[in-house]
């Protein structure tokens, strides 16, 4: 037998969630008619909802067996859930995937079979097109991904995403990367292994709405450069040397000037002028080097990187209980 773990991390997933399950339930029916010695398991991740997404995971998982689910303290973001899925997946192969259905579960046994035939230890689907996503925001999503492949030894696949079929290996490395800033599309590329990446065409969420505002968007693309390149450090060094050139050379022409014409020193303008560039040239290179020393700081402290309040082991406790309560009172 060969066991198939899907994670799936929901955040506010109410509405989408019993489309996602009937979904996924007719992929994996196809897949066991197909092959006979798969299994599944389904593993929700409640990234701390504020709407009846835990009430969802409670009755799948009475229904099905099949289901777990591990629900958060509060919300800790998408990439813990993805960690926490990861790491407490126990399948042969490993599928993280969103509950949106912008992740089509359609592309899985296709997955499965490139991942089964030994050529690839990862298949994950590549955007080619980005429909339904403002002009603005592609854009920026482009200079990301150029900007990044060249700052960064780690090459990340523009559109790539997070919608992988991953062998038990690829999680193993995975989860041997213990940081705390968790930048998950530079992770999967840092690990290597052999990727095969399946072209699609985005689709529309199918309820529900997304929690990635462009904001936050930002902030997660600034975090992928901080976590994956140094290259900011080495720009304010070479900032530091073209201001000292420039300075240098200034010198020079103010001296000759001096000794040539004897001209007195004047310009209170331009003083002021440089004090100021100076002054923010330099404030821009201690908040670089401020971003470092936080992610350092952060990682120092070492936090967990997301807390568990419930899973379904709790449920099923409850459930067995309750069951125990009740033959008492029926056979005292
Ligand atoms: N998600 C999460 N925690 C968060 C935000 C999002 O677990 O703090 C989940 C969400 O439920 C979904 C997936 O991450 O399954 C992708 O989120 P979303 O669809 O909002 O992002 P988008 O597809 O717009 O990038
Ligand atoms: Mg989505």
């Amino acid at each position: 037998m060969k066991l198939i773990s899907i994670v799936v991390p929901c955040y506010n997933e109410q509405e989408v969630l019993p489309l996602f399950y009937k979904e996924i339930t007719k992929i994996m029916q196809q897949m066991q008619n197909k092959h006979p010695e798969l299994d599944f398991e389904l593993l929700f991740i409640n990234d701390g909802s504020k709407d009846k997404t835990l009430e969802c995971f409670h009755e799948l998982a009475k229904k099905d067996k099949r289901v777990r689910y591990i629900s958060f303290s509060r919300n800790f973001g998408k990439e813990a859930g993805m960690y926490a899925g990861l790491k407490n997946a126990k399948g042969d192969y490993i599928v993280i995937m969103d509950a949106d259905l912008q992740h089509p579960p359609a592309f899985i046994p296709d997955m499965y079979e490139y991942v089964k035939s030994g050529e690839y230890d990862c298949a994950t689907t590549r955007r080619v097109n980005r429909d339904g996503e403002s002009k603005v925001r592609s854009w920026f999503s482009r200079k990301f991904y150029k900007i990044m492949n060249k700052i960064s030894q780690t090459e990340i696949v523009d559109g790539a995403q997070d919608f992988r079929f991953m062998t038990r290996q690829m999680v193993d490395a995975i989860l041997s990367m213990k940081e705390y800033n968790r930048f998950s599309k530079g992770i999967f590329s840092w690990v290597g292994f052999r990727t095969k990446y399946i072209p699609y065409e985005n689709v529309e969420r199918a309820a529900g709405t997304t929690a990635w505002s462009f904001k936050s968007l930002f902030k997660y693309s600034l975090e992928g450069i901080f976590a994956f390149s140094t290259a900011p450090l080495a720009l304010a060094s070479l900032l530091g040397v073209l201001s000292c050139l420039v300075a240098f050379i200034m010198i020079l022409i103010l001296v000759i000037k001096w000794l040539a014409f004897g001209d007195p020193v004047q310009g209170y303008t331009t003083t002021i002028c440089v004090i100021l560039l100076v002054g923010g040239l330099q404030l821009f290179c201690i908040g670089i080097l401020g971003q470092y020393l936080s992610k350092t700081y952060m990682e120092t402290k070492g936090r967990p990187i997301y807390l568990i309040q419930e899973t379904e082991e709790s449920l099923n406790l409850n459930e067995d209980n309750k069951k125990n309560k009740e033959s008492d009172i029926k056979n005292p």
